[in-house]
């Protein structure tokens, strides 16, 4: 069977990963960091989303020769000029945990206006150390003044998408699968590969 790297060493995006390669399930298995040895990803210095889910997809297809894909996402807060963006991870410092990023985030907040922000995912897919293609999902939403739920990772406590009254920590993976930033830029990449092992024999993007 043919096989595709994910990227990542993020458990909470290989299980959402895994559910979105189920349209392909037949042709495509999925490859995962601890299928293959030891790899190092490197450094993200790229100024975009897309750039640095490129930087990870490349150097991971070139390294295991297979293709790879992997995500680079984020939340962007209008109040803040899209703060904290690409450096999402690294808002409150190197090794900060999640609550402390939250603390950060809802201190910055504090008497602003506007509380709207998204979360924004971009999924980048690569062949041979070569670039395929990027795809980028989206998700509308607003930031609460207090974490609430205990599921998902990261902003999920404060985050509450635009149509729900619940945050993303509260609303659980089965709805976030479906409406997150990743799951819309997962189904674009998982609707451009089935497209692709459809109309060709061999799995070469060309
Ligand atoms: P990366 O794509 O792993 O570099 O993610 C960057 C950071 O963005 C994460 O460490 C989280 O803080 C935040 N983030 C990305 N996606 C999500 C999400 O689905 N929920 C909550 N936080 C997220």
């Amino acid at each position: 069977m043919l096989q595709i790297l994910a990227a990542t060493s993020n458990q909470h995006k290989i299980a959402e990963f895994r559910s979105a390669f189920i349209p392909v399930q037949e042709k495509l298995q999925i490859i995962t960091f601890d299928d293959i040895p030891p790899f190092t990803m490197p450094e993200e210095n790229g100024s975009t989303f897309e750039e640095n889910a490129m930087i990870k997809a490349k150097a991971a297809s070139a390294f295991a020769d297979m293709p790879a894909f992997a995500d680079d996402s984020g939340l962007e807060v209008e109040a803040l000029d899209g703060a904290p963006g690409i450096y999402s991870a690294r808002y409150a410092g190197d090794h900060a945990t999640d609550a402390e990023r939250i603390a950060k985030l809802l201190h910055e907040l504090e008497g602003k206006g506007s509380r709207k922000a998204r979360f924004v995912c971009a999924m980048a897919l690569a062949y041979r150390g070569a670039e395929v293609k990027t795809f980028r999902g989206i998700i509308n939403g607003t930031i609460q003044t207090q974490p609430r739920g205990s599921q998902g990772f990261g902003y999920d406590p404060v985050f509450v998408p635009d149509g729900y009254e619940l945050s993303f920590a509260e609303l659980g993976a089965e709805i976030k699968e479906k409406i997150s930033h990743r799951a819309r830029a997962l189904e674009q990449l998982v609707a451009f590969i089935k497209a692709e092992l459809d109309s060709m024999d061999d799995f070469e993007f060309e």
